[in-house]
């Protein structure tokens, strides 16, 4: 196993989606002392760009049928579905439907490098990518903010994405947190807040702060569950790169620069 290859695989390790032998090879190599070529930080973001995925979810109940439709495909494609989750909170049952078409996401693609490398069963190269559209309308009809979620999503599945931390700034505290998906290449964006407090007469608002300048990036409410995903405009992103996104609590409407000191903070890293 190369760091190139390691790289690649780092997903699906995080996924679980590997064959135990494979799981050893990449193990392995983790464990050279080699100079590695960003091992460790791609294992790391596929780690906590999953947990931030599951902080974003929304807690909603699917439809008995919407399991078991995804279950079957999984089956169908000699896929291992994740036990059904019965009686738990309503967001572990979302997360296992988004965890479960990641996995069908992560093994297509590992399927797809398999096939290609042996060039033959191309075939099987069109099943998977039906496997995967399958389950993106899936997650379109299981969750409200559609395209927020799809854009996070597709944005976890390239390597360039950073998943930049929103925390407290240092000697305050907030019970809620965040993470920015932020793709240079791409120069796209996606926030995802989690146990935001309703504020009457209110918004949160969103910035971009560069050379210690704040751009207004957004301005929003919670949902009833606390949460937000939002996708910042890709013309904020295109003036020059991020150094820092920050979180204030503004009058109704939003403000053009920030009336009160940010209470999320996540400085993006220089790569
Ligand atoms: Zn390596």
């Amino acid at each position: 196993v190369t760091c190139a290859q390691f790289r690649e695989s780092a997903w699906a390790y995080a996924l679980g989606a590997l064959e135990p032998e494979e799981k050893r090879e990449l193990e392995r190599h983790l464990s050279e002392a080699v100079a590695h070529e960003g091992c460790h930080a791609a294992l790391d973001r596929a780690f906590s760009a999953t947990a931030a995925l599951s902080a974003a979810i929304p807690p909603i109940q699917p439809p008995p049928a919407a399991w078991d439709s995804i279950q079957s495909r999984l089956s169908a494609s000699g896929m291992r579905a994740p036990a059904r989750v019965r009686g738990r909170a309503p967001w572990l049952v979302a997360f296992a439907a988004a965890a479960a078409c990641l996995l069908a996401v992560a093994q297509s693609l590992t399927y797809r490098r398999t096939i290609v490398e042996k060039n033959a069963q191309l075939a099987q190269l069109g099943a998977a990518e039906l496997e995967r559209q399958a389950c993106a309308r899936e997650l379109q009809a299981l969750k409200s903010s559609v395209e927020m979620q799809r854009a996070a999503l597709a944005m976890l599945e390239l390597p360039a994405t950073q998943v930049v931390p929103l925390g407290a700034p240092p000697g305050t505290h907030t019970a809620s947190r965040g993470s920015a998906l932020f793709n240079p290449e791409q120069q796209k964006a996606v926030v995802l807040i989690s146990a935001l407090a309703p504020a009457a007469g209110k918004d949160y608002e969103l910035w971009v702060i560069r050379a210690g300048r704040p751009t207004p990036a957004g301005v929003f409410k919670p949902g009833l569950d606390g949460r937000v995903i939002t996708q910042v405009d890709p013309k904020i992103l295109q003036a020059g790169l991020p150094e820092i996104f920050a979180v204030t609590l503004e009058p109704e409407g939003g403000s053009p620069a920030p009336t009160t000191a940010p209470f999320l903070l996540g400085r993006v890293q220089k790569s």
